[in-house]
């Protein structure tokens, strides 16, 4: 049995090379974070040689007593990490990640070619909520069950809850999900429970983003609100990659969800849970009860906030005009740029964020805005003063983006890409200027 740097030192070698990028690099990717060492030591455990097809005490495989043992806790620990009562709401800690565990869950609840509602992609949702173009359906979301997404107000920049009353009362969805990828606010749980009551749907939140705000109630609480709470592991919670699906014990609408959703998971959809996964979200979750991760998911919204004051000191426009929790989404319209072109300045000077749609963009290829989170660099140290300077490190990239834009003839990207990734591009001495005091 060989060290890895010995039985293959070619993805050795990728693996160093990577985690060297993921130190030097500023990570802003609002989805992403640093994980622990003990979360990482449980994930390259022997559990990812076990089978332990079944839940707890019901397994279609022998040799699982410590599985069994490790998920029975992994499931206690996420109760209490949400601070929820193990006699009104159960859990399943299998899906293997955020979209499995959102497909699930409609397999669970609802009947092919029912009725979602969902935020619209290109207004901060996510695809697992549903998405087609007019020429075609994109998410299996959309292809297996009818969805209609409700949106922003585009002057607020805030969910338009008249809007998806209005269209839910037409469209009588049997399934209503909150819960984006890039919306820096709270969700309305009690306008939102009123009105999936009013058209007799399930009412499902999908706290990817935000779950470790949740745990450290540094947001407003979904579960006081929702029947089913859906999740990834690895963003603001910290945790390895993977989801969970949180229900309630008692029937909703007639429906047994225990049963229903475990099924669902398997056999419905997956076959062997990932135990190193479970070990190591029972890890992070052991974790999430600690004042040291209450302070941390502080410490993401008052950074957060920071990094906005600063931004919008500097003159940028904000959807929403702030954020209440742990991301900003820049509105580039107004400086004549777009996401894609400033991604691909702030990422040559080691700034990694990501291009973002922000609502009324004409084309999802060239999105208008920005998302920045602050969660990874929060992990790594970083307090209120540093996100002022992140702020303007972004900022100088920006002055740069433009002043590139204005040296090509004509505005294509195509055109941008190509000037900025020659070795002859005039500003590079900035861009590698940039990059040297990020580094
Ligand atoms: N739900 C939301 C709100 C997300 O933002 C994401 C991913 O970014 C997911 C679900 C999907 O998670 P995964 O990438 O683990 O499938």
């Amino acid at each position: 049995d060989y060290e890895l740097g010995e039985a293959d030192p070619e993805v050795r070698g990728i693996i160093d090379k990577e985690k060297k990028r993921q130190f030097r690099s500023l990570e802003l990717i609002a989805s992403e974070n640093f994980t622990s060492r003990a979360v990482m030591e449980a994930v390259g455990s022997c559990l990812t040689n076990k089978y332990s097809e079944g839940l707890p005490g019901k397994r279609y495989y022998g040799g699982n007593e410590y599985i069994d043992e490790l998920e029975t806790l992994c499931q206690e620990r996420a109760l209490a990490a949400f601070n929820l009562d193990g006699k009104q709401w159960a859990v399943n800690v299998q899906p293997l990640s955020g979209s499995p565990a959102n497909f699930e869950v409609y397999t669970a609840v609802l009947n092919p070619h029912d009725r979602i509602m969902g935020l619209d992609l290109p207004h901060g949702g996510h695809l697992s909520h549903g998405f087609m173009t007019p020429k075609r359906r994109v998410s299996g979301t959309s292809i297996y069950f009818e969805s209609m997404p409700y949106r922003l107000d585009e002057s607020s920049g805030l969910v338009d809850y008249d809007m998806l009353e209005k269209t839910a009362t037409l469209f009588r969805p049997k399934l209503i999900i909150a819960g984006a990828s890039a919306y820096p606010r709270d969700f309305d749980y009690p306008r939102m429970r009123k009105i999936a009551d009013a058209v007799g749907a399930f009412l499902v939140m999908d706290m990817a983003h935000i779950s470790g705000l949740v745990a450290a109630s540094v947001v407003a609480n979904p579960f006081e609100y929702c029947d089913i709470v859906t999740t990834t592991t690895h963003k603001s919670l910290r945790g390895p990659r993977g989801g969970m699906i949180f229900f309630k014990k008692d029937p909703v609408l007639g429906v047994d969800l225990e049963a229903a959703i475990n099924n669902a998971v398997f056999p419905g959809l997956q076959g062997g849970p990932h135990n190193h996964t479970i070990g190591g979200l029972a890890v992070c979750l052991k974790h999430a009860k600690s004042p040291d991760f209450k302070a941390y998911q502080n410490k993401v919204v008052s950074n957060c906030r920071a990094l906005a004051s600063r931004l919008m000191e500097l003159g940028y426009k904000l959807v929403s005009g702030g954020t209440d929790n742990h991301l900003v989404l820049v509105d580039l319209r107004p400086l004549g740029l777009d996401g894609a072109r400033v991604e691909k300045i702030l990422d040559m000077a080691s700034i990694t964020l990501n291009k973002n749609s922000v609502a009324g963009d004409k084309s999802a290829l060239v999105p208008g805005g920005i998302r920045i989170g602050s969660p990874a660099m929060t992990t790594r140290g970083f307090s209120e003063k540093e996100f002022v300077t992140v702020a303007d490190l972004i900022n100088e990239g920006v002055q740069i983006t433009l002043e590139a834009k204005n040296l090509v003839s004509g505005s294509k990207l195509q055109d941008f890409m190509k000037l900025v990734t020659s070795p002859e591009f005039p500003l590079i001495e900035k861009v590698l200027n940039l990059q040297r005091r990020v580094e």
